[in-house]
């Protein structure tokens, strides 16, 4: 369910860039935090029926998940957060701090070449 909502605010954002443009979308990324609990499989099946019927329609979506940024208390490094090796891997200190899981993103559309 939460896949279908995702998916019409998307095609919905798409159809709006293609109007304005006047051009057929082919493809879309969109890029979203590990915390979002996206699959991608069921996201691009949602996709494509939402799709279906609209200027959407056949257009590819890519997912781009963003890794978790910690930020190290005792050195400052910032870095990915790998949930297997918990730490900062500049100085190995286990003091750090978790920023704010990345939003869901439209990044990029493409459109067919006139
Ligand atoms: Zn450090």
């Amino acid at each position: 369910m939460h896949e279908t909502m995702i998916a019409q605010s998307i095609v919905e954002a798409i159809s709006k860039a293609a109007a304005k443009y006047d051009a057929k979308p082919i493809a879309a990324r969109i890029s979203c935090g590990q915390l979002n609990p996206i699959n991608d499989e069921v996201l691009n099946f949602a996709f494509e029926i939402v799709a279906q019927d609209s200027v959407c329609q056949g257009a590819k979506l890519q997912i781009v998940h963003i890794p978790l940024k910690g930020k190290c208390k005792n050195c400052g490094d910032a870095f990915d957060f790998d949930i297997y090796s918990p730490g900062c891997p500049a100085c190995k200190s286990n003091e750090f701090s978790i920023e704010p899981d990345a939003p869901l993103l439209l990044e990029e559309i493409e459109f067919e070449d006139k």
